[in-house]
């Protein structure tokens, strides 16, 4: 039974020597409790936060603590009622193999389930961020132009396709020509431009001739530099996450551009508006249904980038953190 455990805590962006593989006994369940073995673990960006003991809306891991994360596992003993051995569970044991359960924010998946994996993504937290984030914050409209940064990640895929479900026209923006392609050609998007390229900006305002009137930020930094002036009036800005900043250590250099920014939010009547999804876990069945049928009915296509081996997880975290996903990230911790 191994568990990956936070060893330091990151300045910048983690490396190897921040984490450590320990091997600890199996737990045994005592009576309201099963044992879950990991078959699938989530990777997703806001663990960077959670390495971190600055001031955030969660608790830091503790050091020497199990990594959190969210996980698809099976249930290997139960002497829990309403869980029998072999039903598939979501829950969120964290980085490791075995993990002890009350039940507690677990949901049972049953014995046979479509797609297990798809429960971390598509159907799980982070397309319901997607489906929440657009059509609540952004009040898409048809005919509207809608960028979307991160656009073949888990969230950004979602965001798009529910986009042109909308009727919106849709510009992702991604970190590779192959991610591009596919945003195109797979996810149906509209135009998708590579943020690294030097012209990024001028591809960005061509690509956009009326402005853009919703903006979902994932990213930060350069591409919300190119977006501001781009923006029409009342466009709608969900913001979800600032990906490219969580490694950072300092204020960017350069000007304070604090004004520039809400001068434009003043006279072009902004809506930035920033969400965490936990707030609306209520909800999450029916968002989750929603999404499930538009994944039925092939208008929401799905890629997964799956690493193979528990111990590969903090080698694949880095990559996440600078683009080397290409598709929503999971690691395959167990067989089936
Ligand atoms: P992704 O799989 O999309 O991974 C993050 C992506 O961000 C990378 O693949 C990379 O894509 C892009 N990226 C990384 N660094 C940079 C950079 N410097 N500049 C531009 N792009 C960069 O992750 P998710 O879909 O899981 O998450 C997307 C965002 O949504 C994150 O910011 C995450 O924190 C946020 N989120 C927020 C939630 C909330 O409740 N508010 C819930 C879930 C997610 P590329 O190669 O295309 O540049």
């Amino acid at each position: 039974n191994r568990r990956v455990i936070l060893a330091s805590r990151p300045e910048g962006p983690p490396g190897e020597d921040n984490f450590r593989i320990e091997e600890v006994a199996v737990p045994q369940p005592q009576d309201g409790q099963v044992l879950l073995r990991t078959v699938y673990l989530s990777l997703d960006p806001y663990m960077r936060g959670r390495m971190s003991d600055a001031e955030s809306y969660s608790e830091p891991v503790a050091l020497g603590d199990t990594m959190v994360g969210g996980t698809v596992s099976r249930v290997v003993e139960s002497r829990l009622s309403g869980y029998a051995v072999g039903d598939w569970v979501l829950g969120y044991s964290g980085w490791q193999d075995y993990a002890l359960s009350d039940g507690a924010g677990l949901v049972n998946m049953g014995a046979n389930p479509d797609h297990p994996s798809y429960a971390l993504g598509v159907l799980g937290m982070p397309g319901i961020t997607a489906y929440f984030g657009l059509l609540e914050i952004g009040e898409p409209r048809p005919d509207e132009t809608l960028v979307v940064a991160a656009a073949t990640g888990p969230v950004g895929s979602v965001v798009g396709q529910i986009g042109k479900i909308q009727g919106c026209r849709v510009i992702g923006v991604a970190g590779s020509i192959e991610k591009c392609r596919y945003g195109v050609e797979e996810l149906g998007f509209d135009r998708c431009l590579n943020h690294r390229d030097a012209d990024f900006p001028e591809q960005l305002a061509a690509a956009c001739p009326s402005g853009i009137d919703i903006y979902f930020e994932s990213v930060g930094g350069a591409v919300f530099d190119a977006v501001l002036p781009l923006l029409n009036d009342f466009a709608r800005i969900p913001l979800c996450g600032l990906v490219s900043q969580y490694n950072a250590t300092a204020l960017p250099p350069g000007p304070d551009r604090m004004s520039l920014l809400m001068r434009d939010v003043l006279i072009k009547r902004l809506k930035i508006q920033g969400f965490i999804i936990f707030d609306q876990y209520a909800r999450f069945g029916a968002f989750s249904e929603a999404l499930g049928q538009w994944v039925g009915e092939g208008k929401i296509r799905y890629r997964e980038d799956i690493v193979r081996g528990l111990e590969r997880a903090p080698r694949a975290f880095m990559g996440l953190l600078q683009g080397e996903n290409f598709g929503k990230l999971v690691v395959r911790v167990g067989a089936d």
